[in-house]
């Protein structure tokens, strides 16, 4: 059987990055729970081995279940009665095996039975599930939701809620409406306070929640009436225990199917208040978010992976003019630049997930004592890094995951359009990567500012010192005329002065910037890891090359006043 994660070895070679360290040190307050807890890492060594044994576990039950599972998962889909969800069989077996297997509430704290692992590895694991069945992977990695209520949630609400996701319970994320999609300020769920019951109440509708009839629910709606925009909303935690939402309807979607998109009707819902009144989307739901966002990165990472294994394997087994086809220039082709983008975009993601894990461990560790300056300066420094790094994980591996299935079924021929190859369903599945979570639009919408800013530039500038293999020179020095014409694009944009026009080549902008930076980690991980890397790093130095030419030969000769033609 395969095991999803050692037939991997790019995992092991993130898991092993040096960053883990201190990654490690900061989220095991220096390996304090050892003497409470038997299966607490001793040291670093100790901790990188734990995670490596739990990802093993992982890519062996998604092996042996999960991946078995997902074409009658995708067949049978999850069927609605009497306002519950019914999960289809194969995807109650998947639970199952993951609840027993201790593999729920990972990231949480061992007082709470959690594994206290960090993102990335954490990560990981989302990313070998969704290889095997993407829809799964978003019931199961919804689990990640609990993150948001540790860091707002007061400690009764930690006592009461964590225990029952890290013993398997699902959960939710509540936010969009039929009017509030992209724009989440118009949100208009009304919560009301019961003074009689002294809780607050919900009422309203929301569309297209996922898991929508899970366990415990994190909801965005407005409590300050009167209001229309996000400072009137709040961030609720609705329990299902307490009844009062049911489920109207399930979405009949093009992919994902073994993942209910729900309809949800709550009539006087009880629900209780997590955090502050008025920070729900402005602070709540933007953090709940930015973790969304790394998991869908990971989904689309998974299925770019899924993708690549079933072109190659066809490629190399179907014969046409008498050899395989993939001796044939076109389809090698295509197989390479599929690994690349594979590549790349997991860098991007771990690096992402890395820089996440050193500024929430921080932030943590700010709940027990007073930071250091240097640890405030090391909090502030990767909070940024986080911050500018996820709209490009999120939207760079998306647009990927969809390009990688779209190839994959072409590498298939006609058999590809046949509902009996897993390509198919991989297509559907990464259809939906690019729109949740916040549309690649709206990625670029938050990404724009750190281009004009010049954190991007900066970053890469920085990697640009950083030493590679001499047989890496070359592609560095590619790399570094790339980025001269990211920054002349830059300011073009910024001479025009004109809000239409940016936003307008956005995209090409945020683009240049994420392949700049992909292909540096490329350079780096080929520098380490030439066996596993450089390839890659050739193949997608070449292929962003072309990319960063073209988007800035259209930047150079489009002009505000050329903006009337595409209207
Ligand atoms: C299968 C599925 C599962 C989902 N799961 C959940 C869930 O669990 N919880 C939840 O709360 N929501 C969920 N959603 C909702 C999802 O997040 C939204 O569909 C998504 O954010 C887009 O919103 P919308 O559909 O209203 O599209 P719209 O906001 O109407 O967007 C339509 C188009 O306009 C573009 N656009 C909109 N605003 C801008 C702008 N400012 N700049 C540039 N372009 C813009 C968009 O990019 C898009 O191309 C799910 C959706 C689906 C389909």
């Amino acid at each position: 059987m395969a095991n999803y994660y050692t037939d991997i070895p790019e995992l092991k070679f993130h898991l092993n990055n040096p960053m883990m360290e201190r990654i490690c040190e900061l989220k095991e307050r220096n390996y304090r729970d050892k003497e409470e807890f038997d299966y607490a890492p001793q040291d670093y060594a100790d901790a990188i081995d734990s995670y490596d044994k739990v990802l093993e576990i992982t890519g062996e039950i998604t092996g042996d279940v999960i991946a078995p599972n997902a074409e009658g998962v995708d067949a049978e889909g999850p069927h609605c009665a009497n306002g519950r969800v019914e999960y289809a069989s194969g995807t109650k077996q998947n639970l199952d095996a993951m609840v027993k297997a201790g593999l729920n509430g990972m990231t949480m704290p061992r007082r709470f039975g959690g594994l206290n692992f960090p993102i990335t590895p954490y990560t990981m694991c989302a990313e070998i599930v969704a290889a095997a069945d993407a829809g799964f992977g978003n019931i199961w990695s919804l689990q990640d939701c609990i993150e948001t209520l540790y860091e707002f949630g007061n400690e009764d609400q930690h006592s009461r809620f964590i225990p029952r996701i890290c013993a398997g319970e699902t959960m939710s994320m509540d936010l969009t409406e039929p009017d509030a999609g992209s724009d989440l300020q118009s949100v208009m769920l009304k919560a009301t306070y019961d003074e009689a019951n002294n809780c607050w109440r919900l009422n309203g509708v929301k569309r297209f929640i996922t898991n929508g009839d899970a366990d415990l629910h994190l909801v965005l709606a407005r409590s300050e009436e009167g209001t229309r925009d996000g400072r009137g909303l709040s961030m609720f935690i609705y329990d299902k225990r307490d009844g009062g939402v049911n489920v109207r309807r399930i979405e009949n979607k093009l992919g994902i199917h073994g993942s209910p998109t729900c309809e949800l009707v709550y009539k006087n819902a009880k629900a209780e208040l997590c955090g502050d009144r008025k920070l729900g989307l402005i602070k709540y739901v933007m953090a709940l978010m930015n973790g969304a966002r790394l998991g869908i990165a990971a989904q689309s990472v998974g299925l770019s992976q899924a993708a690549y294994n079933e072109g190659l394997a066809y490629a190399k087994e179907r014969k046409q003019f008498g050899k395989a086809i993939i001796d044939f220039p076109a389809v090698y082709d295509m197989l390479s630049i599929m690994k690349a983008k594979l590549d790349a975009g997991r860098a991007l993601l771990y690096q992402t997930a890395r820089y996440v894990d050193i500024y929430k461990a921080l932030d943590d560790i700010a709940r027990e004592r007073k930071l250091t300056p240097e640890e405030r300066k090391e909090q502030k420094l990767y909070a940024k890094l986080a911050d500018s790094f996820t709209p490009l994980a999120k939207g760079m591996n998306s647009e990927y995951a969809n390009q990688n299935a779209y190839d994959s079924i072409q590498i298939h021929g006609g058999s590809g359009f046949m509902l009996e190859y897993a390509c198919q369903r991989i297509y559907r599945d990464a259809r939906i990567t690019s729109i949740y979570e916040g549309t690649t639009q709206l990625q670029t919408v938050a990404a724009i500012r750190y281009v004009t800013n010049g954190a991007y530039l900066a970053t890469i500038r920085g990697f640009e010192a950083e030493a590679c293999a001499p047989e890496l020179e070359g592609l560095k020095a590619r790399l570094k005329e790339m980025t001269d014409k990211f920054e002349a694009s830059i300011n073009r944009v910024k001479e025009a002065q004109n809000q239409e026009y940016q936003d307008f080549v956005a995209r090409r902008l945020m683009e240049m910037a994420a392949d700049c930076i992909m292909g540096h980690l490329l350079i780096q991980d080929a520098t380490k890891a030439p066996e596993l890397f450089s390839k890659s790093a050739h193949v997608y130095v070449n292929y962003v090359a072309a990319e960063v030419e073209k988007h800035n030969s259209f930047i150079q000769s489009v002009s505000p006043a050329d903006l009337v033609n595409y209207k």
